[in-house]
């Protein structure tokens, strides 16, 4: 009779799993390989020097199997959190410490691959059509992951994950969440439905798709913006335009721009809340349909032409949406009813010169977690001071070598766009909570104030090849495009 394998023990997360030879544990960063726990990604080295392709090293003087050509790692190295691990528990110094000299100045970068529970992802989707209402709850799978928070110009806006959604719910709740905000960070494209409002499809970089629908442009500006832009295009093409918006419908006639421009009263009138001269509000009820609204008709925005106030027969009018997708071309009759007609090859320019202006739309993904917690420890033995210094920018703070912002006030609550990141550099464990690289670069003597983990500091060609606290390989890569 033969012995059963002996599981080991994985302790670099709470979780503690037991992992079988041959075998991930439950959050597949870690495996037990022969009877020892590796790393299973690479650590990600970032090099200027490395153009094309990607290079792969054997990350210590031990027994792995890589595929190293034997080329020496490029100087310019920078080791990211990505793949590094964690230092859990806490109090252990982070697994990389790296010196180097920057222009004749003596620095140190602190590697660590942090573990979040507090952190979300605020997404940010350029399109003026209805998504949901503000506060409405965003789901995956039936499960409460997010909601709708205030618009921005020209975007609706996003806010998933957090601390209440991962781990203030159900297990499926927090499982969701965690892979949803996962999924976002790494690149993938996630589904979501939202109560009272789109199934929409998100994805970093790319256009949203909403209700099946790909959107192509973010809106050139507001219907006010838009009259003021356009105003002087418009003069002696048309009699009156309208730019139909959720927000601000514009109307060149009774508008600044037009006043200014000299252009003449049309008896129009719309129904609408009037703000000030030839801007209205709410028009109609936000939708997939003209600028944001419901109108697949812009005419049912229309009362009736007032005669006393310039309305006559023949008068002419565009209607146009605030990206240049939708637009229509009308004569009023006899009974001054607009009938629509060809838009004039002149009109046809102004109309295209809105869609040009328009940028494409995307969403955009930021990761937004709390580096003001316990993974201080693994930095310097007096958080506090890293805290300090990374406000008083004394310390910079990267993600898996992307810029950071860092937000004001306490803590280290900082953003990062994840298109920045390589891809593929987040991961999670299932307590759950969301693993992302972090690496703090600072001034030695700076660092050593601050009660920093002296002992642990080692060169780049020291840490190459002495490896971390788990094997694994390093890939070393170009740094991502901007
Ligand atoms: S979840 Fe991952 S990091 Fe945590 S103990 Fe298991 S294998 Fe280790």
């Amino acid at each position: 009779m033969t012995e059963a394998p002996e599981k080991l023990r994985c302790d670099a997360c709470p979780v503690m799993c037991y992992i079988a030879p041959g075998q991930t544990g439950a959050c597949d960063r870690y495996a037990n390989d022969g009877g020892r726990i590796v790393r299973t990604d690479p650590v990600v080295m970032l090099s200027h020097t490395v153009e094309a392709g990607e290079l792969v090293v054997p990350f210590a003087a031990r027994d792995w199997p890589g595929s190293w050509d034997g080329r020496p790692v490029p100087a310019d190295s920078f080791i990211t959190g990505i793949g590094s691990g964690t230092t859990y528990p806490d109090y252990k110094p982070a697994p990389f410490i790296v010196s180097s000299t920057v222009a004749g100045a003596e620095m140190v970068t602190v590697v660590t691959e942090a573990i979040f529970s507090y952190c979300g992802v605020k997404v940010k989707v350029d399109t003026d059509r209805f998504l949901g209402p503000e506060g409405a709850v965003i789901r995956v799978a039936g499960e409460a992951v997010g909601h709708v928070t205030t618009a921005e110009y020209g975007s609706q806006m996003l806010s998933l994950g957090g601390v209440h959604h991962l781990t203030g719910g159900s297990k499926a709740q927090g499982r969701v969440t965690c892979a949803t905000m996962l999924a976002l960070c790494n690149g993938e494209a996630v589904a979501l439905d939202i109560d009272g409002g789109s199934h929409v499809v998100v994805q970093a970089g790319l256009a949203p798709i909403v209700d099946g629908k790909h959107e192509r442009r973010m809106r050139v500006g507001c219907g006010s913006a838009t009259i003021g832009m356009f105003a002087v295009q418009w003069q002696g093409l048309v009699d009156e335009v309208v730019v139909v918006d959720d927000h601000i419908t514009g109307v060149v006639s009774e508008h600044q721009a037009g006043k200014v421009l000299g252009w003449k009263p049309t008896g129009i009138r719309i129904k609408g809340h009037r703000s000030t001269p030839g801007r209205y509000f709410r028009v109609s009820e936000p939708g997939l349909g003209w600028g944001g609204t419901r109108l697949t008709d812009p005419l049912e925005i229309l009362g009736a032409w007032n005669r006393k106030k310039g309305a006559q027969p023949g008068l002419s009018l565009l209607m146009v949406s605030t990206t240049g997708e939708d637009f229509a071309y009308y004569v009023l009759d006899e009974t001054l009813c607009p009938v629509r007609q060809e838009l004039p090859e002149a009109l046809r320019n102004t109309v295209h010169l809105i869609d040009e202006n328009c940028e494409p739309s995307l969403c955009t993904v930021l990761f937004v977690g709390g580096a003001g917690g316990s993974l201080r420890a693994g930095v310097a033995r007096n958080p506090v001071h890293l805290t300090r210094s990374v406000q008083a920018g004394v310390t910079r703070l990267t993600s898996g070598g992307a810029e950071t912002w860092v937000w004001p006030g306490g803590g280290i609550t900082f953003m990062v766009d994840v298109t920045r990141l390589p891809k593929g550099s987040f991961g999670h464990v299932p307590t759950p909570a969301m693993v992302a690289p972090l690496e703090f670069t600072l001034p030695r003597h700076a660092y050593l104030a601050m009660g920093g983990h002296e002992a642990s500091i080692r060169t780049l060609d020291e840490t190459v090849a002495e490896g971390g606290e788990y094997p694994t390989l390093a890939r070393i890569t170009p740094w991502p495009a901007r």
